[in-house]
C-alpha cells in the first residue's frame, strides 16, 4: 500500500488550517495540526511527521524560534519544513531560510501553490514518498506503488528489504559501510546492532533471485548495489 505522508500543521487562525488539513487530507496525506508551539511539539513527540506546514506568527513561540530548534535537534532535523506567513519581505523570507526552512509560502497562497511546494519539497527531501521509479540493469523500483521487478517479474520483498533495496539504488555502485545504511535506510530513534543489517542484506539477495548478485559485499568495507556484478546475473530463468 501506498505509503501516505504525514504532515503537520502548525497554525493558530483555524480558518487557514482548515483550509489547509481539508486540501491535504483531499490529495491523499495524513495531516494534524496544532494551534501553538506546545501543541507541536507534543505532536512532534508522540510521532515525526513528514513534513511540517510551518506558521511564522504563532501565540507564544514563534515559528521561526520553532524552526531553528527543529532544525538543531537530531531528531527533527531532517523533517523538512516550509514556513507559511503574512511576511512577505525579502529579509523575512530570508531569516525563515536561515532557520532552516525549506520553502516558504507568503499567505495568501492558493491551495493548488501550496500542494505543489508541499509535493516539491518532499521528492527533494525524500523522493521516497514523492513517488519515483529506479531501474538499474533490468531491476526496477517504484516507490509509489512498492514494486519491485526483475526483467518484468514481479519480486516480493519485505518492507526492510524494500527500504533497503531503495536505498541502495539511489546511491547505487557506492559502497556503503554498515553504520551508514543503518543510518540512511533505519534512521534515528531505532538501536539495532550492525548485524542486523547483514541479515535483512541476506533477505534482500535472496528475494531478488538472479538479481541478488547485485547486491555485492566489498570486505572490510560494507555494500553496493552495481549494475556490472563480479558475478554475472544469470539471464535463464530458474525453473523454466
Ligand atoms: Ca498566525
Amino acid at each position: 500500500m501506498r505509503h501516505m505522508p504525514a504532515v503537520l500543521v502548525v497554525e493558530d487562525e483555524s480558518a487557514i488550517a482548515e483550509l489547509i488539513v481539508i486540501n491535504l487530507r483531499h490529495n491523499g496525506f495524513k495531516t494534524t495540526w496544532a494551534m501553538d508551539s506546545a501543541t507541536a511539539e507534543r505532536e512532534i513527540e508522540a510521532a515525526l511527521p513528514d513534513l511540517i506546514l510551518l506558521d511564522w506568527m504563532l501565540p507564544g513561540e514563534s515559528g521561526l524560534t520553532l524552526a531553528k530548534r527543529w532544525r538543531s535537534n537530531n531528531r527533527t532535523k531532517d523533517v523538512p519544513i516550509i514556513m507559511l506567513t503574512a511576511r512577505g519581505d525579502e529579509s523575512d523570507r530570508v531569516a525563515g531560510l536561515d532557520a532552516g526552512a525549506d520553502d516558504y509560502i507568503a499567505k495568501p497562497f492558493s491551495t493548488k501553490e501550496l500542494l505543489a511546494r508541499v509535493r516539491a519539497v518532499l521528492r527533494r527531501r525524500s523522493p521516497e514518498q514523492a513517488g519515483e521509479t529506479l531501474t538499474i540493469a533490468g531491476l526496477s523500483l517504484d516507490s509509489a506503488t512498492h514494486r519491485v521487478t526483475f526483467a518484468g517479474e514481479l519480486l516480493k520483498l519485505g518492507p526492510t528489504e524494500f527500504k533497503l533495496l531503495h536505498y541502495l539504488m539511489r546511491n547505487s555502485e557506492r559502497v556503503h559501510s554498515r553504520s551508514q545504511l543503518l543510518d540512511g535506510v533505519w534512521g534515528d530513534h531505532v538501536y539495532i546492532e550492525e548485524r542486523t543489517v547483514d541479515v535483512h542484506v541476506k533477505r534482500l539477495r535472496e528475494a531478488l533471485a538472479q538479481a541478488g548478485a547485485m547486491v555485492e559485499t566489498v570486505r572490510g568495507a560494507g555494500y553496493r548495489l552495481t549494475a556490472k556484478p563480479a558475478v554475472p546475473i544469470s539471464s535463464e530463468k530458474q525453473g523454466t
